[in-house]
């Protein structure tokens, strides 16, 4: 199994399945950027469902036992069950989810958990009609959200995660709302820190509610302390409600990086391997398996590319962001944006 050069396995892939989307969130794939004449990939250009299931069953030889789908909205892509189908019958695959906005959700539900999904991440910034709105870049009403989470939880994927970006001065006077209304259901709601993935959205430093500062809200209100992480490498800090009924968590990537513990692997939706979500350069899977390349062949592959991986962005942000900034003037390179690879 391959370590990577700060002696990091390869355990999770998250696999970016479409880069279109039915939102606008103008954090990640804001209006502007993607207007009508917006040229996303072609059929051709994007990986099948048994390409994406014979790269999976490679990556699950390198050790990974986690898959995650995602996007752009993974759900808008057509037949989404039939891969999950395809990829719950890997050997070997301990845990599949996914993270969706929900709007289109209440339909799949239950044909997503007949097909192997193990649970879903829902995206909802804000309970607030108008702030929703306003994040999801078209106006959309939370409602369908809503119905989409409940029938999440009517069909069993199940512990439903609630996934929030906070960005200062739109949502944040909003999460403790949020957070009452998971804890009342047994959701569990994640509060996201604004990163500065990509270079579309325009993130601004003073956009970022430290974790700290959500966290001290919520206790307020809702009194928290914390609890042991499930797994070496989660993402989230895990709080629970000291009434016992509950938990929360916060995931602190500005203020509090955990590149340390990171396991994780993303494939995009053109067949690309980044090892982090910051990176500027995918290594190309498609184009060597179109061309005819083995099993072992992609397998040394991404062996030879764990290996070789140094990724720890969120450590080096301040100075990374410094030099990335002076070669993008020159067109030099730019970091990947997250509707290519969920996140
Ligand atoms: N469309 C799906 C969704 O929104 O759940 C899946 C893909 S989306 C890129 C995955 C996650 O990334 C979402 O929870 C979203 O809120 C989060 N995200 C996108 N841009 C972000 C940013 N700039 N900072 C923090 N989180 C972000
Ligand atoms: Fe779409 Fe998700 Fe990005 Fe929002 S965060 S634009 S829902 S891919
Ligand atoms: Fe992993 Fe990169 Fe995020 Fe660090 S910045 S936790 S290496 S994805």
């Amino acid at each position: 199994m391959p370590l990577d050069t700060l002696k990091r396995p390869l355990r999770d892939l998250r696999i970016s399945v479409t880069d279109r989307c039915n939102f606008r969130c103008p954090y990640c794939m804001p209006a502007e950027v993607f207007g009508e004449r917006y040229k996303f990939l072609s059929k051709a250009q994007m990986l099948s469902f048994e390409e994406i299931t014979r790269l999976a069953s490679v990556f699950v030889g390198l050790g990974v036992t986690k898959l995650r789908i995602t996007g752009g909205e993974p759900l808008v892509r057509a037949d989404l069950e039939k891969l999950i189908a395809m990829l719950a019958g890997i050997p070997g695959v301990e845990d599949m989810a996914m993270t969706t906005n929900g709007y289109i959700l209440a339909g799949h539900a239950q044909p997503l958990k007949d097909a192997g999904l193990s649970r879903v991440t829902v995206s909802l910034d804000s309970l607030d009609e108008k702030i929703f709105g306003e994040l999801n870049g078209l106006g959309h009403s939370v409602d369908r959200v809503l119905e989409g989470i409940q029938a999440a939880n009517d069909a069993g994927l199940t512990p439903i995660k609630v996934n929030s970006v906070v960005v200062r001065g739109v949502n944040d006077h909003t999460v403790v709302d949020l957070a009452r209304w998971c804890k009342e259901r047994g959701y569990i709601a994640r509060f996201i820190e604004f990163m500065d993935v990509g270079s579309l959205n325009g993130w601004d430093e003073s956009q970022v509610v430290p974790a700290r500062e959500i966290l001290d809200r919520i206790n307020e209100e809702l009194p928290i302390e914390p609890a042991t992480p499930n797994y070496t490498g989660e993402v989230a800090q895990r709080w629970r409600y000291t009434d016992g009924d509950g938990e929360m968590g916060v995931i602190a990537s500005v203020t509090a990086p955990f590149c340390g513990d990171c396991t994780r692997a993303r494939l995009s939706t053109d067949g690309k391997l980044y090892t982090c979500l910051f990176g500027t350069d995918g290594a190309d899977l498609m184009g060597p398996m179109r061309d005819g390349a083995t099993d072992t062949e992609l397998t040394a592959i991404i062996d030879g590319v764990w290996n070789r991986r140094e990724d720890r962005y969120s450590e080096l942000r301040a100075s990374l962001r410094r030099a990335l900034s002076v070669t993008a003037k020159d067109s030099g390179p730019r970091k990947v944006e997250m509707y290519k690879i969920g996140g």
